[in-house]
Protein backbone atom coordinates (compact mmCIF):
# COMPACT_ATOMS: atom_id res chain seq x y z
CA UNK A 1 0.00 0.00 0.00
CA UNK A 2 0.80 3.31 -0.92
CA UNK A 3 0.79 5.80 1.79
CA UNK A 4 2.04 9.01 0.06
CA UNK A 5 -1.04 8.18 -2.63
CA UNK A 6 -4.12 11.01 -3.45
CA UNK A 7 -6.30 8.45 -2.39
CA UNK A 8 -5.15 8.22 1.02
CA UNK A 9 -4.56 11.77 2.00
CA UNK A 10 -8.27 12.43 0.63
CA UNK A 11 -9.24 9.85 3.57
CA UNK A 12 -6.92 11.49 5.86
CA UNK A 13 -7.76 15.15 5.16
CA UNK A 14 -11.36 14.85 6.43
CA UNK A 15 -10.70 13.83 10.15
CA UNK A 16 -8.13 16.16 10.41
CA UNK A 17 -10.20 19.46 9.45
CA UNK A 18 -13.12 17.92 11.81
CA UNK A 19 -10.76 17.92 14.72
CA UNK A 20 -9.06 21.67 13.71
CA UNK A 21 -13.00 22.85 13.39
CA UNK A 22 -14.07 21.61 17.07
CA UNK A 23 -10.65 23.46 18.28
CA UNK A 24 -11.70 26.56 16.71
CA UNK A 25 -15.42 26.31 17.22
CA UNK A 26 -16.47 25.55 21.43
CA UNK A 27 -19.36 23.21 21.60
CA UNK A 28 -22.62 25.60 22.60
CA UNK A 29 -22.44 26.16 26.50
CA UNK A 30 -26.48 25.99 26.68
CA UNK A 31 -26.90 22.72 29.17
CA UNK A 32 -27.51 19.70 27.30
CA UNK A 33 -27.06 21.41 24.08
CA UNK A 34 -24.53 19.20 21.56
CA UNK A 35 -24.33 21.61 18.84
CA UNK A 36 -21.39 23.95 18.16
CA UNK A 37 -21.08 27.05 20.12
CA UNK A 38 -20.83 29.58 16.77
CA UNK A 39 -22.22 32.89 18.21
CA UNK A 40 -20.82 34.76 21.15
CA UNK A 41 -23.02 36.42 24.07
CA UNK A 42 -21.53 39.18 26.35
CA UNK A 43 -21.70 37.42 29.57
CA UNK A 44 -23.14 41.05 31.09
CA UNK A 45 -22.43 44.20 33.70
CA UNK A 46 -19.86 42.64 35.53
CA UNK A 47 -17.95 40.62 32.82
CA UNK A 48 -17.04 42.79 30.14
CA UNK A 49 -15.60 41.23 27.07
CA UNK A 50 -16.46 38.22 28.23
CA UNK A 51 -18.27 36.09 26.41
CA UNK A 52 -20.55 33.10 26.70
CA UNK A 53 -20.76 30.76 23.02
CA UNK A 54 -24.15 29.16 21.96
CA UNK A 55 -26.07 27.94 18.76
CA UNK A 56 -27.99 30.09 16.91
CA UNK A 57 -31.18 29.16 18.87
CA UNK A 58 -29.60 29.24 21.85
CA UNK A 59 -27.85 32.66 21.59
CA UNK A 60 -31.51 33.66 21.02
CA UNK A 61 -32.98 32.02 23.88
CA UNK A 62 -30.14 33.59 25.94
CA UNK A 63 -30.29 37.33 24.32
CA UNK A 64 -34.35 37.06 25.08
CA UNK A 65 -33.28 36.51 28.47
CA UNK A 66 -30.28 38.89 28.88
CA UNK A 67 -32.02 40.85 31.62
CA UNK A 68 -32.57 37.91 33.99
CA UNK A 69 -28.49 36.87 33.30
CA UNK A 70 -26.95 39.98 33.15
CA UNK A 71 -24.24 40.24 36.52
CA UNK A 72 -25.34 36.94 37.35
CA UNK A 73 -22.46 34.44 37.37
CA UNK A 74 -21.31 31.67 35.60
CA UNK A 75 -22.87 29.22 37.57
CA UNK A 76 -25.70 30.89 37.94
CA UNK A 77 -27.19 31.21 34.84
CA UNK A 78 -26.00 27.55 34.04
CA UNK A 79 -28.24 26.30 36.83
CA UNK A 80 -30.96 28.80 35.71
CA UNK A 81 -30.71 27.13 32.05
CA UNK A 82 -30.70 23.59 33.43
CA UNK A 83 -33.66 24.69 35.53
CA UNK A 84 -35.43 25.82 32.21
CA UNK A 85 -35.32 22.38 30.71
CA UNK A 86 -37.93 21.09 33.43
CA UNK A 87 -39.83 24.01 33.40
CA UNK A 88 -38.96 27.00 35.81
CA UNK A 89 -41.30 26.77 39.25
CA UNK A 90 -43.17 30.06 39.94
CA UNK A 91 -40.38 32.62 42.00
CA UNK A 92 -42.97 34.66 42.96
CA UNK A 93 -43.99 31.93 45.99
CA UNK A 94 -40.75 31.48 47.23
CA UNK A 95 -39.06 32.96 50.22
CA UNK A 96 -35.76 34.98 50.61
CA UNK A 97 -32.83 34.58 49.00
CA UNK A 98 -31.09 31.17 49.98
CA UNK A 99 -34.45 30.62 52.24
CA UNK A 100 -35.58 26.88 51.78
CA UNK A 101 -39.65 27.14 52.72
CA UNK A 102 -41.50 24.64 54.00
CA UNK A 103 -43.25 23.58 50.95
CA UNK A 104 -39.62 22.58 49.77
CA UNK A 105 -38.90 24.88 47.22
CA UNK A 106 -35.67 26.70 47.10
CA UNK A 107 -34.87 30.14 45.25
CA UNK A 108 -30.93 30.02 44.78
CA UNK A 109 -30.40 33.25 42.79
CA UNK A 110 -32.83 35.24 45.03
CA UNK A 111 -35.36 35.98 42.13
CA UNK A 112 -38.05 36.54 44.58
CA UNK A 113 -36.15 38.93 46.53
CA UNK A 114 -35.65 41.05 43.29
CA UNK A 115 -39.28 40.56 42.88
CA UNK A 116 -40.02 42.28 46.50
CA UNK A 117 -39.56 39.05 48.15
CA UNK A 118 -43.61 39.04 48.66
CA UNK A 119 -45.56 35.79 48.77
CA UNK A 120 -48.35 36.07 45.94
CA UNK A 121 -51.63 37.31 46.42
CA UNK A 122 -54.36 39.00 44.12
CA UNK A 123 -54.33 42.63 44.21
CA UNK A 124 -55.30 44.32 47.53
CA UNK A 125 -58.01 46.63 45.70
CA UNK A 126 -59.77 43.47 44.36
CA UNK A 127 -59.82 41.45 47.36
CA UNK A 128 -61.42 44.71 49.40
CA UNK A 129 -63.83 45.13 45.85
CA UNK A 130 -65.26 41.27 46.37
CA UNK A 131 -65.65 41.98 50.21
CA UNK A 132 -67.36 45.00 49.73
CA UNK A 133 -69.48 42.89 46.83
CA UNK A 134 -70.60 40.37 48.84
CA UNK A 135 -70.85 42.31 51.90
CA UNK A 136 -73.54 44.06 49.85
CA UNK A 137 -75.28 41.46 48.83
CA UNK A 138 -76.12 40.09 52.30
CA UNK A 139 -77.76 43.85 53.42
CA UNK A 140 -79.52 43.99 50.07
CA UNK A 141 -80.85 40.29 51.10
CA UNK A 142 -81.76 41.56 54.83
CA UNK A 143 -79.19 38.96 56.07
CA UNK A 144 -76.69 39.13 58.50
CA UNK A 145 -72.70 38.90 57.34
CA UNK A 146 -72.57 35.55 59.05
CA UNK A 147 -75.48 34.81 57.67
CA UNK A 148 -74.89 30.52 56.39
CA UNK A 149 -75.56 28.50 53.14
CA UNK A 150 -78.75 27.62 53.98
CA UNK A 151 -80.28 30.92 55.42
CA UNK A 152 -78.79 32.96 52.16
CA UNK A 153 -80.35 29.95 50.60
CA UNK A 154 -84.10 30.05 52.27
CA UNK A 155 -84.11 33.92 52.22
CA UNK A 156 -83.09 33.96 48.40
CA UNK A 157 -86.34 31.93 47.64
CA UNK A 158 -88.40 34.11 49.81
CA UNK A 159 -87.16 37.34 48.23
CA UNK A 160 -87.80 35.24 45.15
CA UNK A 161 -91.33 34.84 45.47
CA UNK A 162 -92.19 37.89 47.31
CA UNK A 163 -90.54 40.62 44.51
CA UNK A 164 -91.82 38.21 41.52
CA UNK A 165 -93.75 40.75 39.24
CA UNK A 166 -96.30 37.73 38.99
CA UNK A 167 -97.00 38.22 42.66
CA UNK A 168 -96.77 42.35 42.33
CA UNK A 169 -99.12 42.18 39.31
CA UNK A 170 -96.03 43.40 36.92
CA UNK A 171 -94.90 45.73 38.89
CA UNK A 172 -91.71 47.61 37.61
CA UNK A 173 -90.58 48.02 41.20
CA UNK A 174 -90.57 44.83 41.86
CA UNK A 175 -88.99 43.45 38.71
CA UNK A 176 -85.78 45.65 39.58
CA UNK A 177 -85.52 44.71 43.16
CA UNK A 178 -85.93 40.90 41.87
CA UNK A 179 -82.96 41.64 39.34
CA UNK A 180 -81.11 42.81 42.28
CA UNK A 181 -81.54 39.92 44.85
CA UNK A 182 -80.88 38.05 41.86
CA UNK A 183 -77.63 39.51 41.27
CA UNK A 184 -76.67 39.56 45.05
CA UNK A 185 -77.51 35.59 45.34
CA UNK A 186 -74.83 35.14 41.90
CA UNK A 187 -72.46 37.16 44.14
CA UNK A 188 -72.76 35.56 46.63
CA UNK A 189 -72.80 32.20 45.03
CA UNK A 190 -69.67 33.12 43.23
CA UNK A 191 -67.85 33.97 46.14
CA UNK A 192 -68.87 30.39 47.70
CA UNK A 193 -71.08 31.64 50.39
CA UNK A 194 -74.20 29.31 49.52
ZN1 LIG B 1 -27.28 25.26 21.81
Amino acid sequence: MKFDSPLFDRIRVKPTADRLKQRTCPACQWPGCARDGTHRAPKGRQAEGEYFFYCLDHVREYNQSYNYFAGMSDDAVYAYQKDALTGHRPTWKMGQRGETPADGTRDPFGFSHEMGGQPFEPPREESRAIRTTERRALELMGLELSATAEEIKTRFKELVKKHHPDANGGDRTSEERLRNVIQAYNALKQAGFC
